[in-house]
């Protein structure tokens, strides 16, 4: 076995992380669905979703079966849904493609939605042994530093150069346990912010530990500021403390997911609320700012009150009104679900 991998299997045998749960049992549903799960996502809050999900889906052929608003509301306050729909869409795939099962070679596994190498590759290691490669996000932070490779690792040419450690590093034994050891220890020890090197099985072979080079390595992305949009909510609440929801189009943030009606600004929220609902009682509620990964967006909430619904606004699969009680079945945004979780009790 490399020098590299030997090491780390020797650091993960005293610390590393051998009881997560979908450790246990390690098979190619779990490790997929935590693999999707931990993409821009802490293990720390995975734990808790994963927990829920396969409680209720505990196996491929379950969420294939399982209808969207099930798979989107388990999802709910995840972010990035659009991992959700790829992750429901590629199991359904895996019915007709492969006997509902998720293939074990890696081209295949890649050509699934929302699978890359990187995830084909973990689930090929952690569930069947296989040797194969892993490079998402904290494997990138520790080859960037263990051999000193600068540049933006988003690029094109950087990451082959990672690619081509990952592959070297990977030993053809005890892959499962190097591929969860070299996740562990960038997430854990080499962190983003002050790695703790001291405590590091590659300290004494690391560049960026020997030139000082911790903190300047992995290469940030190249500054880009993110436009700001504005919006404005609109509550339209009836005297039984319904909301009026409406679900989003196929494309764009969001997508699929139960939300608020809306309208440009709340100049424009009156207008726009009284061609959904009659309404009688309005009140700007504190605004607040969400970030995406690729703008702002500057929410107005306008809560109206004693709405009455319109007979010629009808109720189906795309616009609802929903009592309090049924919102936990539903996707809905995170900072929507928050919004509707404090609205103010209903004036009299
Ligand atoms: S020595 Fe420090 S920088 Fe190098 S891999 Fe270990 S924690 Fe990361």
């Amino acid at each position: 076995m490399n020098r590299f991998a030997d090491e780390l299997l020797r650091w993960f045998d005293h610390h590393g992380r051998k009881d997560l749960p979908w450790q246990h049992p390690r098979d190619a549903y779990r490790v997929w669905l935590s693999e999707i799960m931990l993409q821009q996502t802490q293990v720390v809050t995975v734990i808790g979703y994963f927990q829920r999900f396969v409680e209720r889906l505990p196996t491929l052929r379950d969420l294939a079966a399982a209808d969207e608003d099930t798979v989107l509301a388990l999802w709910s306050g995840l972010g990035y849904y659009r991992r959700a729909r790829f992750l429901h869409a590629a199991a359904k795939l895996c019915i007709e493609r492969h006997g509902g099962e998720l293939p074990r070679e890696l081209d295949a596994l890649m050509a699934l939605p929302g699978i890359g190498r990187s995830t084909a590759g973990a689930i090929l290691a952690q569930a069947h042994g296989l040797r194969f490669p892993i490079l998402d996000g904290n494997v990138k932070r520790v080859l960037a530093r263990y051999h000193g490779v600068a540049g933006f690792p988003g690029e094109s040419a950087i990451e082959k150069r990672l690619w081509v450690h990952a592959d070297e590093h990977t030993p053809a034994v005890r892959t499962a346990d190097y591929t969860q050891a070299i996740m562990d220890l960038g997430a854990t020890v080499c962190v983003r912010s002050k790695p703790a090197c001291l405590l590091c099985p590659q300290a004494a072979s690391c560049v960026a530990h020997r030139d000082g080079l911790t903190a300047v390595l992995p290469t940030v992305k190249p500054g880009k500021k993110i436009p700001t949009r504005a919006v404005a909510m609109l509550l339209l609440r009836d005297r039984q403390g319904r909301v009026l929801l409406e679900r989003r189009g196929p494309t764009g943030v969001w997508s699929g997911l139960w939300s608020l009606p809306e309208a440009p600004d709340a100049d424009a929220a009156p207008t726009a609320a009284a061609r959904l609902a009659r309404v009688r009682s309005i009140d700007a509620l504190p605004a607040f700012t969400h970030v995406f990964s690729h703008y702002r967006l500057d929410v107005s909430p306008i809560l109206f009150d004693h709405a009455a619904p319109l007979a010629r606004v009808a109720e189906g699969t795309e616009r609802r009104w929903c009592a309090p009680a049924d919102l936990a079945a539903l996707g809905l945004p995170a900072p929507v679900r928050s919004l509707l979780d404090n609205l103010p009790e209903i004036t009299p």
